[in-house]
């Protein structure tokens, strides 16, 4: 049985950030961790632009609910899904991802939860585990199936490792640079003839 794993924002939707930073006109919201390496010191930067600005998180979802997924996202997803299992794994939060997920028809997504309080501000965040993607590829291996995952950032690639085949897409040119052993596409139609590629290819005893 074959698996696709997919990342979420740069695959499928825009980086959700910078979409609402831009929707919004909060610049400050534009840092990604190429600007603040430390995620837990750029995530309580975001948070405190948040509260600065009071947004609630229902503000929040009501611009995210604005924006779309990228173009030719959702045949390429419809038309996967009737060939692989499918799972998208994300460092994102289930709270930000749920406008783009209802415009996608709701496919599986494992990622990270945000912590809101009873006025709906958001406080905190929790991470599922640490390296989530390529633990849960790990996790997926034990049942037996054979993955092929693509994504398009740093935090992709152990993901890409762990998996029987690993696709860069849409990748930033350091990252392909660091990672030439991947194969790179930024097209869907591409995509999905590496995934069918792989599946073709005989299956390891
Ligand atoms: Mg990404």
């Amino acid at each position: 049985m074959d698996l696709v794993c997919l990342d979420l924002e740069g695959v499928l939707i825009p980086e959700i950030w910078i979409a609402f930073a831009e929707k919004t006109g909060i610049e400050s919201l534009k840092a990604t961790t190429r600007d603040i390496p430390d995620y837990d010191e750029l995530m309580s930067q975001r948070l405190g632009i948040l509260k600065e600005n009071n947004l609630k998180l229902n503000d929040i979802q009501a611009v995210i609910a604005t924006l779309e997924p990228l173009p030719g996202a959702k045949a390429f997803l419809d038309s996967l899904r009737q060939s692989y299992q499918l799972v998208i794994l994300s460092d994102t939060f289930y709270e930000f991802a749920q406008p783009f997920m209802k415009q996608l028809d709701w496919p599986t997504l494992f990622c990270h939860k945000l912590i809101v309080d009873a006025q709906d501000n958001v406080t905190d965040y929790k991470l599922r585990q640490p390296d989530p993607k390529r633990a849960s590829v790990k996790a997926f291996h034990t049942l037996h199936y054979r993955i092929f995952a693509a994504g398009d950032s740093y935090n992709d690639t152990t993901m890409l490792s762990e998996a029987d085949s690993g696709f860069l897409f849409r990748a930033p040119d350091n990252v392909i640079g660091e990672f030439p052993q991947f194969p790179v596409t930024n097209e869907y139609d591409e995509l999905r003839a590496f995934f069918d590629r792989a599946a073709a290819e005989p299956i390891s005893p």
